[in-house]
């Protein structure tokens, strides 16, 4: 019997939760929701996401590759996805490995431009589609924990912790882990993670109070420190980020001044962004992890998006694998469930072989910036490893 549709949309850290799922998907990212939403091919499965924030969080990630309309397809999201004011992004313009600044046009992309996302308008797109599609949605309610079900092969028993002092328990048949990079569940399973880089980057959100951007592409330029990057955002936003070693992202200290300072003293997204006046502005200091986990699947489990695999954002490509890792994980599940196929660990394997190309493109990447061979920023790029298994 398909479960009837929730209201679309609905915040609901009420939410009257059943017992038991076949599958519960822990983390409402887009990995999350893509997996959910491709699970819905199969209408009997009772699915549930659980997600620790409230919605409508201002989440961090908005430049898209054309291929990111790939996925969006399959989901049934396309059009949807292009009506909702998502400002398109001509390519890329970057000053990397060399002086002056050179431009990476997707004009010649079948697929049609990049996107510079509105977020909060992404995330929620992707959360209704999901709630309409009768996925239960329970926000503010964090993975706290796990054991082996009541009865022998029922999969999982879950802990969380949900809005105030409230606890609740809830068997699944399956799991996905989509808790991004800390991969909790993983983690809570014994499962260590690989990591091959550490880098932190500070995150500037600000309003364009005054001025034009004169581009409207993405900006990218790399710096002795680390790199640095910009774009405008729709609804007169604009997001600036500096990515390096920890003591480059703490030296940009904690004041508007600060930022400035170093970000004024760049060739090319400095003074681009200096013809602004900016209001609203907002900071926020993340870690940034690439790596893989030790193990990606097992019987009744698998990972995906940034708990699967996370990688540098200079590749831009976080949110189209979260998207694809959640199509191809929902497909596995659901051919599992249904006696269609087995977790015979060819998800893995795809993840891993994709994860080994990513740490290609990333050598090459950093490896066409040969300028400050005394940085320990670019020395430490290029000592990394370029493939492992
Ligand atoms: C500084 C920075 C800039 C980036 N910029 C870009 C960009 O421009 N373009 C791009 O494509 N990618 C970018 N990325 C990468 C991108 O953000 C990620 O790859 C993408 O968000 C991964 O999606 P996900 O669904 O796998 O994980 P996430 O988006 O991390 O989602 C995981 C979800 O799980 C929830 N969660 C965590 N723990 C628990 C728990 N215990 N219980 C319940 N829920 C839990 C979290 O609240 C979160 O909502 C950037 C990353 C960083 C760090």
């Amino acid at each position: 019997m398909p479960i009837p549709a929730r209201k679309s949309g609905a915040d609901d850290a009420a939410l009257d939760l059943a017992s038991r799922y076949d599958v519960v998907i822990l983390g409402g990212g887009p990995a999350g929701f893509a997996a959910a939403l491709s699970l819905r091919s199969s209408p009997d499965l009772r699915i549930l996401v659980v997600e620790a924030q409230a919605p409508g969080q201002q989440r961090i990630g908005e430049s898209c590759p054309p291929d990111v309309m790939v996925p969006l397809a399959r989901l049934g999201l396309a059009a949807e996805f292009k009506d909702a004011g998502h400002a398109p992004c001509p390519g890329f313009a970057s000053s990397w490995g060399r002086p002056g600044v050179g431009y990476n046009d997707f004009i010649v992309n079948p697929l049609g431009p990049g996107w510079r996302l509105d977020r909060k308008a992404f995330d929620r797109m992707l959360a209704e589609a999901a709630t309409a599609r009768g996925v239960d949605v329970a926000w503010r309610t964090r993975f706290r924990g796990v054991e082996p079900a009541a009865e022998p092969g029922l999969g999982h028993r879950l802990h969380f912790a949900r809005t105030g002092p409230a606890t609740c328990s809830i068997d699944a048949a399956f799991v996905i882990d989509a808790t991004g990079s800390q991969a909790h569940f993983a983690r809570a399973l014994g499962i260590a993670r690989q990591i091959d880089d550490k880098l932190f980057a500070r995150v500037r959100f600000a309003r364009i109070a005054a001025g034009d951007l004169e581009t409207e592409q993405v900006m990218l330029e790399a710096t002795p420190q680390g790199w640095w990057y910009a774009a405008a955002l729709p609804g007169n936003g604009v997001v600036a980020m500096m990515v390096g070693e920890a003591d480059a992202v703490r030296a940009l200290g904690r004041s508007d001044a600060g930022y400035d300072r170093i970000l004024n003293a760049t060739s090319f997204v400095g003074p681009a962004l200096a013809t602004l006046r900016l209001d609203c502005m907002s900071y926020r200091t993340l870690p940034i992890r690439s790596g893989i986990l030790g193990r990606l699947e097992g019987t009744d489990w698998l990972a995906v998006g940034d708990a699967a695999a996370s990688y540098d954002p200079v590749m831009a490509q976080g949110i189209y694998k979260a998207l694809t890792d959640g199509i191809a994980g929902g497909q596995a599940i659901a051919a599992h469930l249904e006696g269609r196929g087995s977790m015979d660990g060819s998800y893995a394997q795809r993840i891993r072989d994709r994860y080994r190309a990513y740490l290609q493109s990333r050598a090459h990447l950093y490896g066409l910036e040969q300028r400050w061979p005394e940085s320990p920023f670019w020395r430490n790029r290029h000592a990394i490893r370029q493939g492992q298994d």
